[in-house]
Formats: C-alpha cells, structure tokens, sequence
C-alpha cells in the first residue's frame, strides 16, 4: 500500500485535519502529522482564535487555502501554499509559502454569515449562532467549539 491508495487521506483531507487541531489545540496531532526534517524542535500554540478555512486549490502534494484567525485585536488572513509528502505510507506536512494581510473590517465575514466582518466575528465578543454549512466544500470550525471545549475539560 502506498499514498496513491484510496485508503491513505489525500493532503487535501491532512490539511483539513490538521486546520481542526490548530482550532481544538491538538499540539501532539501536529507533530505526528508534521514531517521530520521540518518538524519544529518546540512547538507551542500561539494564541489565535481560528476563524475558518476554505480550501482553494489542492493538487498532488500541494494545498493552497485561505484560514482567518483572530490575534491579539486583529483580524488576519493566512493565505498559503502547504506542502506534504509521502512517508511511511502517510502523507506529511513539510512546508509552504505564506503571506497574512489584515481582514478588512467591512469585508463579508469569513464564517459565511452574510454579515460584515466587524459585526461579526470581528467583534470582541461574537454572539452570533454558528452559521450553517455554507454551499461550498469549507471546512468550517467555529472557534466557539473551542471555548466549548475549554469550558469542559476546566470542570
Ligand atoms: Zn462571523
């Protein structure tokens, strides 16, 4: 069995997955899924809160797509390009190529809500529901999952 078999997850589904433990803070998920060579020797999550993903382009080994993060009071795009690679009959995250713009603040929010990002997960505090799956192939994981499950394991 190698990468190519339809059991393996393409890079399309790692970096969905690995979106999901940046959101959750899975910290030993990443360093599994993260090739060896460029596998940070002491990795700590930063303190963003994740917004959302929605997956550009995926071919081969590469993955472009776009995530918003909330950090400190701004709200940040990051555009990228990831690179995997097969090993060991999984696929793994090497690298990629990034920029992160600021998200401007009347633009549609990224959660798919219809509303503009100020009013939305731009605010401080967000209290809008968590909008429904939109029509594209998005991943989306509110970062109020998040505090969900921060509150439980804090019980
Ligand atoms: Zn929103």
């Amino acid at each position: 069995m190698n990468c190519a078999s339809y059991l393996i997850p393409v890079p399309k589904q790692l970096m969905r997955s690995r979106y999901a433990a940046f959101v959750l803070g899975n910290v030993d998920y990443l360093l599994k899924t993260w090739h060896p060579d460029t596998r940070p020797k002491d990795f700590k999550l930063g303190r963003a809160r994740w917004l959302g993903l929605t997956i550009l382009h995926a071919d081969g080994n590469t993955v472009h797509f776009l995530a918003a993060f909330h950090s400190g009071n701004k709200g940040m795009l990051l555009e990228e390009t990831s690179r995997f690679v097969c090993m060991d009959q999984h696929w793994r995250y090497v690298d990629g190529d990034c920029t992160v713009t600021p998200i401007k603040r009347n633009a549609p929010c990224f959660c798919g809500s219809q509303e503009k990002y100020k009013r939305c997960c731009g605010k401080a505090d967000i209290s809008h529901p968590i909008p429904p799956q939109s029509t594209n192939t998005a991943l989306r994981i509110h970062s109020r999952r998040r505090r969900f499950i921060e509150d439980m394991g804090s019980r």
